[in-house]
């Protein structure tokens, strides 16, 4: 398996910046989600990094070496598509046994890496049957299989489970994170999918517009989001904002949320009076009759052991996520407490989360 470096890398089409000044690193044995929004240049990275499309600007280096000219096959790089297209006429051995067969490989070695890796996909009952009447998932896995079996340097993954129902989607997602668990392959996955991004990958690289706007485990990019578009693009619902005016002071500082006080993380530095933004998520607020901050019920939504309630601050509406045997009546008013290590500081123009105490060493907060 293999690193790879991407250092630099800009893609143009004309006129249009597809992708813009984009580095990172997935080191050996890592899965990096790309996740973004439709047109956010995911796609365009990955068909990069495989050979498939040439950077206008900058290198991709696999396990140290520059590969940013080499032509796809050159790269020993499996690149698994939402839709791939099996071979209808073949079995599910020979379709997964496909790929060493055109590399020449002898015989007995393609029965017994096709029979390994069919195991390692729990699909080795199905070996002898057609594909064409396989479901969706088991597609998925001969598609899966005919990439793994090759022992690719790294795998990457374009929305490969873009066509499936939902149902089938949870399932392989698990599968596909417990494959990653034992074969340790280096991924990169493209998805606009939060969950899946979450729920799979050691790391993520939130796109937006062609920029990476953070790059970071699941834990750092939902906890400490980086931009107001990161807060917003992770999270369902979203994080909240609350916009105030005003400076805030080095140490600690305190806000005005509709007149009340707020405690907010300590600042490393004076903020100039500016326009800035306090973000809190739905679940890391609590609904308590005592506090001093006070709201009036919107409206609710009710999941099952939550509920999603919506509480007019001033002129905001905000979005709590509270346990559902909290019964909720529109228009009461409710006292609001919000978890204060829980809060993000985001300056409004620029987007840009305003660094605090909270940062140091909360990697996994
Ligand atoms: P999606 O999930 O919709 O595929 P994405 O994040 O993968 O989104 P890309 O496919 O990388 O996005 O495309 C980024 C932008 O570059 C889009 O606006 C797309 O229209 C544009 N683009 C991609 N390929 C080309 C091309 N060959 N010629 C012109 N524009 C292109």
């Amino acid at each position: 398996m293999a690193e790879i470096r991407v250092e630099n890398l800009r893609k143009t089409f004309g006129d249009f910046v597809a992708v813009e000044n984009s580095a990172f690193v997935v080191e050996d044995g890592e899965f990096l989600a790309l996740l973004g929004p439709s047109g956010c240049g995911k796609t365009t990275t990955l068909r990069m990094i495989a050979g498939l499309e040439l950077p206008t600007e900058g290198r991709i280096l696999l396990d140290g070496e520059d590969v940013t000219f080499n032509r796809a096959r050159d790269r020993d790089i499996a690149f698994v598509f939402q839709l791939f297209a099996l071979y209808p006429h073949f079995n599910v051995r020979k379709n997964i046994g496909f790929p060493l067969l055109a590399q020449r490989v002898a015989k007995a070695e393609i029965k017994q890496r096709v029979e390994e890796t069919a195991r390692l996909l729990q699909i080795d009952h199905i070996l002898n049957k057609s594909v064409s009447g396989l479901a969706g998932g088991d597609r998925q896995r001969v598609a899966l299989g005919r990439a793994i079996v090759r022992r690719p340097k790294c795998f990457l993954m374009d929305e490969p489970l873009g066509t499936l129902d939902a149902e089938f989607r949870d399932v392989m997602v698990r599968e596909l994170r417990e494959l990653h668990n034992r074969i340790h392959a280096t991924t990169v996955y493209v998805t606009h999918d939060q969950l899946e991004a979450m729920a799979m990958a050691d790391k993520i690289a939130v796109m937006n517009q062609g920029l990476i706007e953070q790059f970071g485990t699941p834990s750092e990019v939902y906890n400490r989001p980086a931009t107001m578009f990161v807060a917003n693009f992770l999270g369902s619902p979203p994080m909240n904002f609350i916009p105030f005016e005003g400076g805030l002071e080095k140490g600690s500082g305190t806000v005005m949320v509709n007149g009340s006080a707020i405690d907010v993380p300590q600042l490393h530095e004076d903020l100039a009076p500016t326009s800035l933004s306090l973000g809190i998520r739905p679940e890391h607020i609590r609904f308590d009759d005592a506090a001093p901050l006070r709201g009036s019920v919107y409206g609710a939504e009710y999941l099952g052991t939550t509920q999603i309630v919506a509480v007019e601050l001033g002129d905001d509406i905000i979005k709590a996520r509270v346990a559902s045997d909290r019964l909720v009546r529109i228009g009461e008013t409710v006292g609001l407490t919000f978890e204060g290590p829980k809060l993000s500081l985001f300056e409004q123009g620029s987007g840009r989360a305003i660094r605090t105490a909270l940062h140091e060493g909360a990697s996994h907060g």
